[in-house]
């Protein structure tokens, strides 16, 4: 007699976890979306060029593998950022780089670190395979403790430069300090630095612990195409390779990458758009007196007060659902004791912050 129980057949730490939520995505268009900081804008009239190409009159194409190692694309980011051949690596995103690290760096005995808050999903993919994960929190005023995330004995260190969901931007002697004191891989999450002033990919040549990970989801307006990459000495590179998918970007992503890479000029015109509209939504917060912290992303987490003055968990859920019946699009983090009485709002176009701001307004009249 057959003994099948699924429960029992899926691995003890796999069974007794939940997956991680992405933002919502509505089906429509009708929505003020700004739940998951991507970009506001097209991208690149180049990238539609390049995609339309390669699919050519037939499509054809489409019925070989892709280059396995997405050559052009590595040596396209190499190029970008400064660094000698090798030193590349492109995937599905950049949660696909996040995943094959922790495939590759840690096990049951080797554990994960980050600080807390940050991006969620390294737990996730951490409880995923057993690995032990550590959350260090911010200091008072977010400050960094260095000492306990490097004496913490983890393998692997996610460090989310700027931070996500704070939207906080650090130095990059923070990045050194870690690559320089920490006794494992430092992995730098840049999936924002696109709207800061620094990278730390000059790093890579200098540290052979440093994986610096970036996306063209939310600087270059690709979050549709799944495009990741990162940079690090090509002896992490060759670990990471080993460990990939065969075949971890099709066709259509590669040259999307490419002719995005080879864009700069639109993308430096459109960020500075979304900077300044970052700005003038910072300035509405301290019209309103509503605290949040100065953001060097495309978001901003900021807490509401109601016309009261209050705030707390009862009130951001409460902004929350009067956005959401008015079709505008926020993130609410309600599982996240640090941030429950805080939202995160994405950067969008100048008519979407407008419209956030009047809805904002008539929230705290009708209140
Ligand atoms: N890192 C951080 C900090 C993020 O917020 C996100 C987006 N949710 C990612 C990585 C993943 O981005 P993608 O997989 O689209 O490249």
């Amino acid at each position: 007699m057959r003994k099948f129980n699924l429960k029992n057949s899926t691995t003890a730490n796999v069974a007794s976890m939940s997956g991680y939520v992405p933002g919502e995505q509505p089906s429509t268009r009708a929505w003020v979306k700004l739940n998951t900081n991507e970009f506001p804008y097209p991208p690149s009239p180049k990238v539609r060029s390049a995609i339309i190409s390669e699919i050519g009159a037939d499509a054809s194409k489409l019925r070989l593998y892709p280059d396995p190692l997405s050559s052009s694309l590595r040596r396209a980011l190499e190029k970008r950022f400064g660094l000698p051949t090798g030193f590349g690596f492109a995937a599905n995103g950049s949660d696909d780089v996040l995943n094959l690290a922790v495939r590759a760096f840690t096990d049951s005995q080797k554990s994960a670190v980050s600080l807390d808050p940050s991006y969620s999903l390294y737990s996730v993919l951490a409880k995923i395979q057993n690995t032990k994960f550590i959350e260090i929190p911010f200091k008072r005023g977010m400050e960094i403790p260095f000492d306990d995330v490097i004496s913490s004995g983890a393998n692997l260190l996610f460090f989310t430069n700027p931070n996500a969901p704070t939207g906080i931007g650090f130095p990059i002697e923070a990045v050194e300090r870690f690559a320089k004191n920490f006794n494992g891989i430092v992995l730098v999450d840049e999936a924002y630095s696109p709207f800061s002033a620094f990278t730390a990919a000059p790093l890579v040549k200098k540290y052979d612990n440093l994986i610096v990970v970036g996306t063209s989801s939310k600087g270059w307006g690709l979050a549709g195409m799944r495009i990741g990459w990162a940079l690090a000495n090509p002896k992490i590179i060759d670990i990471l390779d080993r460990v990939r998918d065969s075949y971890n970007l099709d066709r259509l992503a590669q040259v999307a990458g490419i002719a995005a890479l080879d864009d700069e000029a639109y993308y430096a015109k459109m960020r500075v758009k979304i900077i300044s509209e970052r700005e003038a939504c910072q300035t509405f917060f301290d019209s309103l007196s509503w605290p949040y912290f100065k953001s060097s992303s495309n978001f901003i987490l900021f807490t509401p007060r109601d016309a009261g003055g209050k705030s707390g968990p009862k009130v951001a859920a409460n902004f929350f659902g009067y956005l959401r019946s008015r079709k505008i699009l926020l993130r609410y983090f309600p599982r996240e004791k640090s941030i429950n009485m805080s939202l995160r709002i994405s950067i969008g176009t100048h008519v979407q912050m407008e419209k956030f701001k009047k809805a904002a307004k008539a929230w705290l009249k009708e209140g």
